[in-house]
């Protein structure tokens, strides 16, 4: 599958695409594919997930474009606190994941896991306070698996165990809302944010008291930023399961937020296979150190793979985002 990298000309960017096998499979994908493009100003990637068009990629590309060719922010802290997370295993298993979580003092379990019961939630929280201890952080996220009264039924459970929030209970605003106005536990909202406009929304439905931003479907660090502040509601930066140089980019958002106040959801290099840096950005002590990692060319060389379809994704998506900043007027 290796070739060498499709050369750029004019103003054509030097693509470098990698697929890297995924440890356990997210979203339905075995294989993590995308793009990355070295600029003025470092590394950038694109890696928009496979059912996503032009208009989506559109964002996606402002993200690696923007940490290509202009960097980010500068940070206002230079650690980020992030969280372990222990997807639906058993409780030995999910105490072992809080045990070897880098220091981390904040655990994400995945509870509303299709084909389980509530009793297997339950174990795995109470496994996973256990193992953090009283003075550690727990938090649920069901991906929206939860019809209303089982969220509020599960929510008040696991509550025994003392929830730092819940993540996306369920699947729509309103029911969000609803569970938000009949539990104690903060409501945080993932899937519910795909745009810039999302969290806005989110707000005006009562849905969430925190939302969970990422870089690149939001069209990057500073774009993030902006609708952090529109917003106003606490920010939870989480990542789209990227490489070291994706990562980066949610890295400097979370640095760059004026407020802080929860452990990020970027701690996920270790989902991935391998990466393509010498020195990933894995947590040590709970904490992400705020910096970018150079790429190294023998990593890219081991997970680069055939471009295919990416030249031409890349393509799209670019003549949508430059139509775009023509119309706002940034060009
Ligand atoms: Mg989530």
């Amino acid at each position: 599958m290796r070739q060498a990298a499709t050369r750029g000309s004019g103003e054509e960017p030097s693509l470098r695409v990698f697929a890297i096998p995924m440890r356990t499979r997210f979203r339905g994908v075995t294989s993590r594919e995308g793009v990355l493009v070295r600029g003025a100003a470092g590394w950038g990637e694109f890696s928009p997930f496979a059912e996503y068009g032009p208009r989506e990629c559109a964002r996606w590309w402002a993200a690696c474009h923007e940490a290509a060719e202009q960097g980010w922010p500068d940070p206002v802290r230079d650690r980020v606190p992030v969280n372990v997370t222990v997807p639906a295993v058993g409780p030995e298993h999910a105490a072992r994941i809080v045990a070897e979580g880098r220091g981390c003092r904040t655990a994400k379990v995945k509870v509303a896991e299709r084909g389980q019961r509530a009793a297997d939630d339950i174990a795995r929280v109470e496994a996973v306070r256990d193992a953090i201890g009283p003075g550690g952080r727990v938090r649920v996220d069901a991906n929206g698996g939860w019809d209303v009264d089982t969220a509020v039924r599960m929510v008040r459970e696991l509550d025994r165990f003392g929830l730092e929030y819940v993540e996306q209970p369920c699947a729509t605003l309103a029911e969000l809302a609803e569970v938000r106005r009949r539990v104690d536990v903060p409501v945080a909202a993932d899937e519910s944010i795909r745009r810039a406009e999302d969290p806005l929304r989110v707000r005006a439905a009562g849905a969430a008291d925190i939302v969970v931003l990422k870089v690149q479907p939001l069209g990057g660090v500073r774009a993030a930023l902006r609708v952090a502040e529109a917003c106003g509601l606490p920010v939870v930066v989480s990542s789209a399961v990227e490489t070291s140089v994706g990562l980066a980019a949610g890295v400097a958002l979370a640095a760059a937020l004026p407020e802080l106040p929860y452990a990020c959801g970027l701690a996920t290099m270790r989902l991935l296979a391998a990466d393509v840096c010498a020195e990933p950005l894995e947590p040590v002590d709970g904490y992400l150190p705020v910096r970018r990692p150079e790429v190294d060319a023998d990593r890219l060389a081991e997970v680069e793979a055939d471009p295919a379809g990416w030249p031409a994704r890349v393509a799209a998506a670019r003549e949508v985002w430059r139509e775009q900043r023509a119309t706002a007027g940034e060009v």
